[in-house]
């Protein structure tokens, strides 16, 4: 069974790119199937899976407004994962997608055809409530949340509960929260370590039990365009990342149900 998970968390800078990016690669190093859907504008997970945006030709954008086919813009990416892409064009469909029918589900349905061909599709939402990553909750199962174990985390908790509830009550009603994913995580900060207490009692039985640590390989490998598995495998960050995936087959592809896959990279 398919399982689409939108990376999303309205706060900036928490790591969804990074863990959309990691999470991509480490699952396929475990032998699955694998589309990363790139909805921000920014288009970071289209650079750091070593397409570059800038010479993507088709991208996301045309797909969501039904004027590209998807053999012209899903493209195979270094990582062994397959990449919707994007660039500053997808700024656009903000506007361009207010007046087309179901605009809140047109990732939704250009997936709906596709889905069945991956185990996992990832979406990289942007950090904003926008149309866009509307269109990526509404696309998904469940949402897999990035959350910084800081101070401030802790604030963006409601809006995201409320987010939920909105998006179940008028769209997506059987919508689930996958895990919150606690990143850049420092086993040495008290703080860190509150917080993440924290969470584990706001959602209890939703926190993965995988932490990505801090590392600074992590921040270096999109520079390089690809996932930190295939920049340095041995680091603590790559080595996070492949647990990560491992949680997740485990979950939903479990006793070895890796077998409809590509053999591991
Ligand atoms: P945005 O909201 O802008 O889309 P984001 O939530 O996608 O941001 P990232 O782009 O993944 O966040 O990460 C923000 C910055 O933090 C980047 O420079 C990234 O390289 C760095 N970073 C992410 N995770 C880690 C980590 N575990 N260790 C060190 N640096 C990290
Ligand atoms: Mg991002």
């Amino acid at each position: 069974m398919t399982r689409v998970l939108a990376v999303t968390n309205q706060k900036g800078g928490v790591g969804k790119t990074t863990s959309a990016v990691n999470l991509a690669a480490s699952l396929v190093a475990l032998g699955q199937r694998v589309l990363l859907v790139d909805m921000d504008p920014q288009g970071n997970a289209t650079m750091g899976s070593g397409i570059d945006k800038r010479v993507a030709g088709d991208t996301v954008y045309p797909l969501l407004l039904g004027t590209a086919y998807w053999e012209s813009v899903v493209k195979a990416s270094p990582g062994g994962y397959d990449l919707l892409p994007a660039n500053r064009q997808l700024a656009g469909a903000e506007l361009d997608l207010i007046e087309l029918p179901r605009r809140e589900h047109r990732l939704a349905d250009v997936l709906a055809r596709r889905r069945a061909d991956y185990d996992f599709v990832l979406i990289d939402c942007p950090p904003s409530l926008s149309l866009l990553t509307i269109n990526g909750l509404c696309a998904a199962d469940a949402m897999l949340i990035p959350m910084q174990c800081e101070y401030f985390a802790l604030e963006g908790l409601s809006d995201l509960v409320d987010t939920l509830r909105r998006i179940r009550q008028n769209l997506n009603p059987d919508i689930g929260i996958e895990g919150i994913l606690r990143t850049m995580f420092d086993a040495r900060s008290t703080l860190s370590r509150q917080v993440a207490e924290q969470l584990a009692a706001h959602f209890p039985g939703k926190v993965f039990e995988t932490v990505i640590p801090r590392s600074i390989r992590l921040a270096e490998a999109p520079s390089h365009g690809c996932a930190v598995l295939h920049y340095d495998r041995q680091s603590t960050g790559s080595r996070a990342y492949l647990a990560l995936a491992a949680e997740l087959v485990s979950r939903h592809a479990p006793a070895g149900g890796a077998g409809t896959s590509k053999a591991a990279a």
